[in-house]
């Protein structure tokens, strides 16, 4: 007879505990016959491969993407570059936007180009150019890699239009980090991989690193057990963080959507403000783009400042409230004078061809002050430059 081996005691918490926990076992050699060879019994094996917490976010997570299936991962970048080192090999062909966060585009440039995979940048900023780009080139087209909305001046595209132009079996890819799928779900529009940092607004609270990607059960089973053999997955901790922080994901997004509207509506009114990249506003160049896919315009605010560098400057070090850091999703204001923070490293010629101005700002609204506070820190600073 079996050993008997107690496995649960409670079965009635609320929140789903924290599985810190390497090998799973199993009651007798029947189970590991019906589990192992015949695929007919679901067991956990080993802590690389299994994590019932997992097994509960990945599905709480394709169910709000409406996708099939979801892999966690340990970051936003491990589970881009596992999903491509995956899906792609020698002589496979990527389209990517120009306006990519800078380590996707050294994904791309540096590492999958070691191993024979191409990839192309194109910019957003013109979606028609864009579409040429893309039907010029279907023929011999693998996957669209989209990082939409594009950061930092919220570019779009048009997925639909670009679903409609490419062969069957080209995928497309999208990082939707800055939505989240509360704000715009790609598959619903002919996406067939969905990643995201959950780092960011998923996690929601600044602590905690993870990604994901959600989407059909073939590539989807492809880029799982290249995750379990490579072993970039996330830690038990995080992972229960992660599933605490999707219970508010829409409470969160809904009061972000209102701050950014609110906050793009002031600056768009002030005379020391040049410009404001937000979608909300009808001098968004995609707006058009976004009352067609979107619920909501999210947490993020760029603008542009009419002032030299040293005087913005002296604005942001002037703010009370927003932290100087390069981060979005956290419950803190975070803001970034962008020529002096993540471009800095840039030349001019090249900060100018990516539109990357020395007046531009980009706020991630928090929400542990409230948005009028926010505005009115703003205020008080630009009225002193
Ligand atoms: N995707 C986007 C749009 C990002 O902005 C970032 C990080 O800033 C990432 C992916 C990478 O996410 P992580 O920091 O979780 O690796």
């Amino acid at each position: 007879m079996a050993n008997q081996r107690e496995t649960e005691r409670y079965q009635n918490s609320i929140l789903d505990p924290i599985y810190q926990n390497i090998a799973f076992f199993y009651e007798d050699t029947e189970t590991v016959v019906e589990s192992l060879h015949r695929k007919k019994v679901s067991r956990g094996r080993y802590g690389r491969y299994h994590n019932p917490l997992w097994e509960k976010v990945e599905k709480r997570l394709a169910n709000l993407e409406g996708a099939e299936q979801g892999v966690l991962f340990s970051s936003g970048m491990s589970a881009i570059y596992h999903s491509l080192m995956a899906l792609f090999e020698k002589g496979s062909f990527i389209l990517a936007p120009v306006q990519c966060y800078k380590n996707t585009k050294i994904i791309f440039q540096d590492l999958l180009s070691k191993f024979g995979v191409e990839s192309e940048f194109v910019s957003l900023e013109d979606p028609d150019l864009f579409l040429e780009k893309v039907y010029n080139c279907r023929e011999h087209l693998d996957a669209i890699f989209l990082e939409i909305p594009s950061n930092p001046h919220l570019y779009f595209a048009d997925l639909e239009k670009i679903r409609s132009i490419i062969k069957k079996d080209t995928l497309i890819i999208t990082d939707t980090t800055l939505a989240t799928p509360i704000n715009f779900n790609p598959i619903e529009w002919g996406a067939d991989i969905v990643i995201h940092s959950c780092t960011k607004y998923m996690g929601g609270q600044g602590d905690l690193m993870m990604g994901c990607v959600l989407g059909k059960n073939g590539p989807l089973d492809t880029i799982r057990t290249h995750r379990n053999i490579t072993g970039a997955v996330p830690s038990s901790h995080d992972t229960f963080l992660l599933n605490r922080s999707i219970n508010t994901l829409s409470l969160r997004m809904e009061y972000l959507n209102n701050a950014g509207v609110q906050l793009a509506d002031y600056l768009k009114k002030h005379p020391k403000v040049k410009k404001v990249y937000y979608p909300s506003l009808e001098e968004h160049p995609h707006r058009h783009l976004y009352d067609k896919y979107v619920k909501g315009y999210g947490g993020l605010v760029t603008f542009d400042i009419d002032a030299d560098k040293e005087k913005v400057s002296e604005f942001v070090d002037l703010l009370e409230h927003p932290y100087m850091a390069s981060n979005f999703g956290s419950p803190q204001t975070l803001i970034e004078h962008l020529s002096v923070f993540t471009y800095y490293n840039l030349t001019p010629e090249e900060r100018r061809e990516i539109h990357i101005t020395d007046g531009m700002i980009r706020l991630a609204i928090g929400y542990t002050v409230s948005i009028a506070s926010i505005i009115n820190d703003i205020d008080k600073a630009l009225d002193k430059i």
